[in-house]
């Protein structure tokens, strides 16, 4: 299979900084569309794969999956896309496609195991997949998205993982009108949280430890924000929610915010810390309680979201840095300092 070399951003081990590097991407196959990358978003899986915290990275790595562009090229038997089309690529770029959970179009779900942006075996060559972190990339029709032309394009492409992993599950709890709805962590996924889940009518309650965000929650929409340092406020709060969203990077205690839940209550958590959180039984036994996971979302669904942030002008509030800023915005990352998504303006990488 001819390749092709382009610049990328990325790490050659753990414990390096991510640097320029060049990488190779397949020519277009018949399937398959070319999307020159405009924007990609900076999610803390990036960082948690580039420093090998969840194990089985592969390196090199050349993170990013929250990609905007414009398609360059097509294969021969595309149909959805034509070059100078917008697109948009997310967490997978390929699946099974026989599965029960692909023919249910719950692709994050593949019971053969997906194929990622970024560190999974690429199909058509003998080498690991490489992020958005890069000029260009090759991705069959199937797993690209059409993005809304109306919206702003830097601040579109968080969607593609942040406002799909809060969609889905905040969809699948069936989150509307009288649901009291905790957002725990609001850093790219959890503002994102709190956008969706007071636009399907929530009653949308912040749990953070940034005294700092209190304002921007208010305009992100929550009704209330509660400081989960402050013990007081916790306690008060004891048996409030119907439901909770944990969008948390980093260790936490996990019972303290299972005690704000309402009897039946479920708690999903999307965040994915680097070590287990201990769960005790009296925090799920009295009140009958649960707690859930959640992985991204289909290809279907995140079309719905993106069609549904079109038409209701929704995007993320983000800080837009060139490519060579990315070591620095990990730092911030790690600090909690971030609002609410670090995008990357990829013509810093090109130049
Ligand atoms: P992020 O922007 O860094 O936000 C994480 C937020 O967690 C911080 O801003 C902070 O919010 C809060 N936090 C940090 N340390 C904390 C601590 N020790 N205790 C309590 N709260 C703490 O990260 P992100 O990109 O939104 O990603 C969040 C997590 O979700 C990551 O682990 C990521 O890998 C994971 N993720 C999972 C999926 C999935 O499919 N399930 C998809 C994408 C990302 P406050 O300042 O408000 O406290
Ligand atoms: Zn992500
Ligand atoms: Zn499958």
């Amino acid at each position: 299979m001819n390749t092709v070399q382009i610049k990328a951003f990325g790490t050659e081990t753990s414990t390096e900084d991510l640097k320029q590097l060049f990488i190779n991407r397949r020519e277009v196959t018949a399937k398959d569309v070319e999307i020159d990358i405009l924007f990609c978003g900076v999610c803390h899986s990036d960082l948690h794969t580039a420093r090998n915290e969840w194990g089985g990275t592969i390196y090199p790595n050349v993170p990013g999956h929250e990609i905007i562009g414009r398609i360059t090229k097509v294969g021969s038997n595309v149909s959805k896309f034509r070059v100078g089309d917008l697109a948009g690529v997310g967490c997978m770029v390929d699946s099974c496609r026989e599965c029960e959970s692909c023919k249910e179009g719950l692709e994050q779900y593949c019971e053969n195991g997906n194929t990622l942006t970024y560190n999974s075996p690429e199909k058509h060559l003998n080498q690991q997949t490489f992020g958005g972190y890069s000029e260009r990339v090759v991705v069959d029709e199937d797993f690209v998205l059409h993005i809304p032309e109306t919206l702003d394009l830097a601040a579109t492409a968080p969607l593609l993982c942040a406002g799909i992993t809060t969609w889905s599950p905040l969809k699948h709890w069936n989150v509307g009108p009288d649901m009291k709805v905790g957002i725990v962590g609001i850093g790219g996924l959890g503002h994102m949280g709190v956008k969706f889940a007071k636009a399907m009518g929530a009653h949308v309650v912040v749990i953070t430890t940034s005294a700092s965000k209190a304002d921007d929650a208010k305009r992100l929409g929550a009704d209330e924000i509660i400081l989960s340092t402050d013990k007081e406020q916790m306690k008060n709060n004891t048996g409030t929610l119907h439901f909770i969203l944990d969008c948390v990077s980093a260790q936490h205690d996990i019972n303290a915010y299972l005690r704000l839940l309402k009897r039946d209550g479920s708690l999903a958590i999307v965040g994915a810390p680097e070590h287990p959180l201990p769960v005790a039984a009296f925090s799920l036994i009295p009140g009958r309680k649960s707690f859930a996971g959640s992985t991204i979302g289909g290809i279907k669904e995140t079309q719905e979201m993106l069609d549904f942030c079109g038409q209701h002008n929704i995007v993320s509030d983000i800080e837009l840095i060139p490519m060579q800023d990315i070591n620095r915005a990990y730092e911030r990352l790690l600090n909690g300092d971030v609002k609410y998504r670090f995008v990357i303006d990829m013509e810093s990488l090109k130049n």
